[in-house]
C-alpha cells in the first residue's frame, strides 16, 4: 500500500490496494477497510483485483457502508479489474467500545502474542509454534505503549499467549506493563518449575490468571496431541501454580476423539480443585499445524483483536492466516480496533440488508 498518490487506469487515486486474488471474504475487505480509515473524506481509493467475485461484491460493500464506486474498468474481459472508491464522510465506526447484540464489545479485550517459540510442537498448534520457530518476541517497550493505549481506550482484559510465554525472558516486564488490566497468561505449565523461570513465576503478581492446556483426563490423547510426557508435566505445573496462590484456568482442545471422554476430564479437574467456571473446552481451528477442525474466516469468527510483534490480527487462532491480518504493526491499537469495528459495521449492514459480501473462495 502506498500513501503518496497513485496512478491507475482510472486516473489518480490517493492510495492503491492491490488485492491480488483475494475475495472480499478472504481478507480483501480488511485491506480496504484499513486503507479507507487513512483517507480523508472524499478521497479516492484505487482497488485492483484479479478475483471475479469482487466485481459483484465490492459495489455491494461500498453501498452498504456509504462509499461510492465512482469508476471501474477491466484490463481484459477476464480481469484484472480496477475500481476507484470515493470515501464517504462519517463512514467510520468511531465509538470507543462498540457493542452489537451478544458480541463481546470490541475494545474490552486484547490478545497479545508474547513470542512464537515453544518447548512443544502440538499437532493442532494454530500459531505453528515449536522449539525451532522464530521467536518474534514482543518487546517490552512496544507492549508498554500498546497496553497503555488499550487501557486509555477503555480496555479491561489482556490475554498473553504464544508460543510459550515463559520462554520470553521479559515476560515479567510485559505483565508489569499491563498492570491495572485483568491479565491472563496462557501457558503449557511445563517449564516454570525450576531456575530463572521458577523465579519469574514466583515474582508474578497473584492477580494474574494462569490458563493451562490439559486435553484429557489421562495422558493418552494429550500426549499424542502435545508430546510424550507433556500430560504429566502439565498436571504438575497446574499443581505448582495453584500451590503458589495463582488462579488456574484449564483449557482442553478437542482434536482427536478422547478415548476417556469429557466427563472423565471434569472429574479429574474436580480432583485438582479447578473451579467449574475455570474450565474451557474448545474445538480446534483449521489453522496453523492443524490438518482438520473448524474452518474460520472473518465472517464466521467473532473478532478477538490480537497483536503480535509484527502486526495485528482478527483473532488469536488466525495469526498464521494472511487473510485475517488487520495491521502491519501492533500499534496504534486504536487502528486495530477501528478496522474491526468498521468491518463489523459492514457485516451488520449486510445482515440487515440480507446481502452477501463476505463470500469465501
Ligand atoms: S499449542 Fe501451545 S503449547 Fe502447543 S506448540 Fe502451540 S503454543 Fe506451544
Amino acid at each position: 500500500m502506498n500513501h503518496g498518490g497513485e496512478q491507475t487506469p482510472l486516473g489518480d487515486v490517493a492510495t492503491l490496494v492491490d488485492g491480488g486474488e483475494m475475495d472480499c471474504g478472504s481478507g480483501l475487505l480488511l485491506l480496504i477497510t484499513r486503507a479507507m480509515r487513512r483517507l480523508d473524506d472524499g478521497q479516492l481509493l484505487g482497488v485492483r483485483s484479479a478475483e471475479s467475485s469482487v466485481v459483484t461484491d465490492l459495489p455491494i460493500w461500498a453501498e452498504l457502508v456509504g462509499h461510492e464506486v465512482s469508476a471501474d474498468v477491466a484490463e481484459t474481459p477476464d480481469g484484472p479489474w480496477w475500481f476507484a472508491v470515493r470515501k464517504a464522510g462519517g463512514s467510520e465506526a468511531t465509538s470507543t467500545v462498540f457493542s452489537q447484540g451478544d458480541r463481546t464489545p470490541v475494545g474490552h479485550r486484547l490478545w497479545a502474542y508474547t513470542n512464537f517459540d515453544c518447548n512443544l510442537a502440538c499437532l493442532y498448534c494454530c500459531a505453528e509454534s515449536s522449539p525451532k520457530a522464530n521467536s518474534r518476541r514482543l518487546e517490552v517497550e512496544v507492549a508498554r505503549e500498546a497496553f497503555a493505549e488499550f487501557a486509555s481506550l477503555g480496555g479491561r482484559e489482556l490475554l498473553l499467549t504464544g508460543g510459550e510465554p515463559f520462554m520470553h525472558p521479559g515476560l515479567g516486564g510485559l505483565l508489569d506493563a499491563a498492570e491495572g488490566l485483568e491479565r491472563t497468561v496462557l501457558t503449557n505449565a511445563m517449564i516454570f518449575s525450576r531456575g530463572a523461570r521458577r523465579q519469574m513465576l514466583e515474582d508474578t503478581d497473584r492477580s494474574v490468571i494462569m490458563q493451562v492446556s490439559l486435553d484429557s483426563a489421562t495422558p493418552e490423547l494429550h500426549d499424542r496431541q502435545r508430546g510424550a510426557g507433556s500430560w504429566e508435566r502439565a498436571l504438575s505445573g497446574i499443581g505448582l501454580a495453584r500451590s503458589l496462590g495463582f488462579r488456574v484456568r484449564v483449557a482442553a482442545t478437542m482434536y482427536d476423539e478422547d478415548p476417556v471422554g469429557v466427563e472423565a476430564l471434569h472429574h479429574r479437574l474436580d480432583d485438582e480443585g479447578i473451579a467449574t467456571e475455570d474450565r474451557v473446552i474448545r474445538p480446534v481451528a483449521h489453522e496453523g499445524f492443524a490438518d482438520g477442525g473448524v474452518h474460520v474466516s472473518i465472517d464466521t469468527l467473532e473478532p478477538e483483536p490480537t497483536i503480535t510483534a509484527d502486526g495485528a490480527w482478527w483473532h488469536p487462532v488466525a495469526v498464521t492466516n494472511p487473510n485475517m491480518r488487520i495491521a502491519d504493526s501492533p500499534v496504534p491499537v486504536s487502528e486495530v480496533f477501528g478496522v474491526v469495528r468498521d468491518t463489523l459495521a459492514a457485516q451488520d449492514a449486510a445482515t440487515r440488508a440480507g446481502r452477501e459480501v463476505f463470500r469465501c473462495a
